[in-house]
């Protein structure tokens, strides 16, 4: 990916990631973007979060992009959270959501204070999803604001239809289905497969509104998606928003170098060698990659039907199995009788954080099993893969949607049922170890409709890379993002200069 030189380093882009992985990861991509295009960064964010991708702060610092980062205390012990529970991925209860939030908003004085002392002055904030409430500052400093929702532009324009029609409403329960309105073909969704902004819960209405506020105020979204991806869906947005839309990805092929991709948004304490030699050993597009995000858990029972699954797919995968899933003894010691003691080498199985974008770049993988976080999504997009969706929850079913039904790149293991995040053990089994095997086999048969699914998966794979390249529609369009902060900034200096 070539870069262009033009140098704008009196523009100064201030970033706040929202506390999760799945947005902090894209926005560190997209802070190096910019620094590449010549804008100077800082990134504002927390020492535990910080910590998570230290090594790629210290690449940083040894390089010439301009870009800092400055830590925020979060006031965990201040609201009652357990210390070092700064990340959305270390909240264990649905009630913990509200004090987290909650505690984020008293980052606000620390905020201010760190761009009242930026040299240059801050041009314009990149905001996360839940830190909405951000736009107020960024009038006070009279600079343009932007949100990062880290959703596609099909789940936002969908989310936005929702707000106008409410269809939502017209249900009587979360699980009734209801017609998406606004969309060219038929797709019926119920209320709990949506975000939890569309849940009617009223523990988390002020929350929810404040976003939405945030959603009007902003000047501007920034999308991790290309053009030729979502064909039509970007204008479709800007149309029906009245905002301006950059999309800009997909942002994890910044990351070309081994470190980059290996240490991508966390250390996995993996052996990335080990990783690497088994996937050299096995046959080109031969792998199932089987990972469900930073923040998917599924009861004992799930895991056993999952694992049998792929065990019954016969074909060769990797599992990667989070810290403190839901497990049990039962659950841990078949772990490792099945996968680990013995040593099947039909399968690897990775605890814990998992280096993805260099597994999915790896020729031998074929396809992704994946619970449809858009990260991973584009990912998969961008090394060419087709994909098995199991949809847990947030967006994650309009991703499918998107996927199987839009892309024509995904078989869906059939999941109707969102998984109840932080709310362990009340799931059950949705997906049986049947279906499992069945959706693998679709999706790694060589018969014609595997071929085409594969061919259309390998073409937007072609068609992302040329998107990040000079003269790529995601280029262009960072570049147009700079620019308009450029122009912004003249405009707010030759007014205050006739003032
Ligand atoms: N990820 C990773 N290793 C893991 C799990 C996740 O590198 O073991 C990365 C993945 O590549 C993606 C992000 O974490 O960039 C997860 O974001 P996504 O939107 O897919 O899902 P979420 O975690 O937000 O549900």
């Amino acid at each position: 990916m070539e870069i262009s030189t033009s140098n704008h380093q009196n523009l100064h882009f201030v970033l706040l990631p929202w506390l999760a992985p799945g947005h902090m990861i894209p926005m560190i991509d997209i802070a190096r973007l910019l620094a590449e295009h010549g804008v100077t960064v800082t990134v504002l964010t927390t020492p535990a979060n910080a910590s998570r991708i230290q090594p790629t702060i210290d690449r940083i610092s040894h390089s010439t992009h301009p870009i800092q980062f400055i830590p925020l205390h979060f006031p965990t012990t201040e609201v009652g959270l357990p210390e070092g529970c700064e990340n959305m991925d270390s909240i264990t209860s649905t009630a913990m959501i509200t004090t987290f939030y909650n505690a984020s908003k008293l980052l606000r004085e620390q905020i201010v204070h760190h761009l009242h002392k930026l040299k240059p002055a801050p041009s314009c904030i990149i905001a996360g999803m839940c830190f909405a409430w951000t736009y107020v500052i960024a009038r006070e400093f009279g600079v343009p604001w932007f949100l990062f929702h880290g959703f596609s532009c099909f789940s936002l324009f969908c989310l936005h239809n929702l707000h106008l029609y409410k269809s939502h409403e017209t249900v009587s329960s979360p699980t009734e289905p209801f017609v998406l309105p606004g969309l060219p073909h038929r797709f019926e969704i119920t209320r709990e497969q949506l975000p939890m902004h569309f849940h009617l819960l009223p523990q988390y209405q002020e929350m929810c509104d404040e976003v939405r506020e945030g959603e009007l105020a902003m000047d501007g979204e920034i999308v991790n998606s290309f053009d030729e991806l979502e064909l039509g869906y970007s204008e479709r947005l800007e149309a029906a928003t009245m905002k301006k839309v950059w999309t800009v990805g997909p942002v994890s092929l910044y990351n070309k170098g081994r470190s980059d991709m290996v240490e991508r948004g966390n250390q996995s304490m993996f052996d990335e060698m080990r990783c690497l030699n088994w996937l050299d050993s096995k046959k080109p597009e031969s792998v199932v990659y089987v990972s469900f995000g930073s923040m998917g858990r599924f009861t004992p029972a799930q895991m056993m039907e999952l694992g049998s699954g792929l065990l019954a797919s016969n074909r060769p995968f990797i599992w990667v199995v989070r810290e403190g899933e839901r497990s049990s003894e039962e659950v841990e010691d078949w772990l490792l009788e099945k996968f680990e003691k013995n040593g099947d080498s039909r399968c690897l199985l990775i605890r814990g954080w998992a280096p993805q974008v260099m597994i999915m770049a790896h020729p031998a993988v074929g396809g992704f099993v994946t619970h449809c976080g858009w990260n991973s999504t584009l990912e998969a997009v961008s090394s060419g893969l087709p994909m098995v969706t199991w949809p847990l929850f947030s967006e994650q079913f309009l991703n499918e949607n998107l996927v199987v039904d839009v892309l024509g790149i995904g078989v869906a293991v059939g999941v109707r049922t969102a998984t109840k995040w932080g709310r362990g053990g009340e799931d059950g089994v949705l997906v049986g170890r049947e279906d499992v095997a069945k959706a693998v086999e679709r999706l790694m048969d060589g018969g014609e409709e595997g071929e085409e699914r594969k061919r259309r998966a390998k073409e937007l794979g072609e068609k992302a890379k040329k998107a990040m390249e000079k003269g790529g529609s995601s280029y262009s369009n960072m570049t147009n993002l700079i620019q308009y902060v450029a122009e912004y900034a003249a405009k707010s200096t030759v007014e205050h200069m006739t003032s």
